[in-house]
C-alpha cells in the first residue's frame, strides 16, 4: 500500500463494477452510485486491501467517499504493518473505514455506513477479495533481484 493505487478497470476495462442504487436514503440524493474498486499496484506487495471509491455512475466527478476494507483478520494487518500493540493504524486497513489523507465529501460518512452494511455479507466482501487477486495477476511481473 506504499505504491500506486489503481482501479481494476484500468487494467481490464471489461470487468465491470458494483453499483449502489439509493432511494430515500436519509441525506443522500437518489441516484445510482458506482463502487470503483482499486488496489495497490506494487506486484511485490501483498497488503490484501480493497480501496473503494464511490462516484455517481452517470455523472462522474470527484469521489464522494474513499473507503478501505480488508478481508483478513485484524491480526494480519497488524503483523503486515509491524504495528506495536495498541496502535490503531491497522484498523483503517481492516476497515471498513474512510481513508486518511484522501478527499472525502460531506456524504462520506453516509456511504461508509451503507458500504459497511453491504460488506457484512461475506459474499459481497469476497467479491473484492477475488478482484484483488485478479488485479495482482494482471500486473506486470517484476524480475526478482
Ligand atoms: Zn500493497
Amino acid at each position: 500500500m506504499n505504491g500506486v493505487i489503481l482501479p481494476l478497470g484500468e487494467l481490464d476495462p471489461h470487468v465491470g463494477m458494483r453499483t449502489v442504487v439509493l432511494q430515500n436514503y436519509p441525506g443522500v440524493p437518489d441516484d445510482t452510485y458506482a463502487v470503483v474498486d482499486a488496489y495497490c499496484a506494487d506486484p511485490s506487495c501483498d497488503c490484501r486491501v480493497a480501496y473503494l471509491f464511490i462516484v455517481p455512475q452517470r455523472h462522474p466527478g470527484p469521489q464522494l467517499a474513499s473507503i478501505t476494507v480488508g478481508w483478513e483478520p485484524l491480526s494480519f494487518y497488524q503483523k503486515w504493518m509491524g504495528s506495536p500493540k495498541g496502535d490503531d493504524t491497522a484498523r483503517e486497513f481492516k476497515g471498513p473505514s474512510l481513508m486518511a489523507m484522501t478527499p472525502q465529501s460531506p456524504l462520506a460518512p453516509a456511504f461508509l455506513e451503507i458500504m459497511s452494511a453491504k460488506l457484512q455479507d461475506p459474499e459481497y466482501l469476497d467479491f473484492f477479495r477475488a478482484r484483488y487477486y485478479q488485479f495482482k495477476s494482471l500486473l506486470p511481473h517484476q524480475p526478482r533481484s
